[in-house]
């Protein structure tokens, strides 16, 4: 039963750092859902949702910035 308990929190640390590798940001406000950093992420992050830019998945994203440059509405950061 202990053991268990560490591999949980082991996992959960794992992820927590693989999250902070990529840290993006999209300013809900600005977005008018045209979907084209959707369409253009290479790693399918990024979905739309309510007509806003949402991220699916964190830990997938490399970082290219490919839809920091496609946005035409200059509302995502990705750090
Ligand atoms: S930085 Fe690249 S991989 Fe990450 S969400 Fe944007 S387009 Fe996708
Ligand atoms: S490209 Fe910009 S405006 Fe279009 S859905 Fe993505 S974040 Fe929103």
């Amino acid at each position: 039963m202990g053991l268990r308990s560490l591999f949980k929190r082991d996992k959960s640390k794992q992820k927590t750092e693989a999250a902070e590798d990529c840290h993006i940001d999209i300013n809900a406000d600005d977005c008018g859902g045209c979907e084209k950093c959707a369409i253009a992420c290479p790693n399918n992050v990024l979905i739309i949702v309510d007509d806003v830019s949402t991220v699916r998945d964190a830990q997938v994203c490399k970082s290219c910035k490919v839809c920091m440059a496609i946005c035409p509405n200059d509302c995502i950061t990705v750090n």
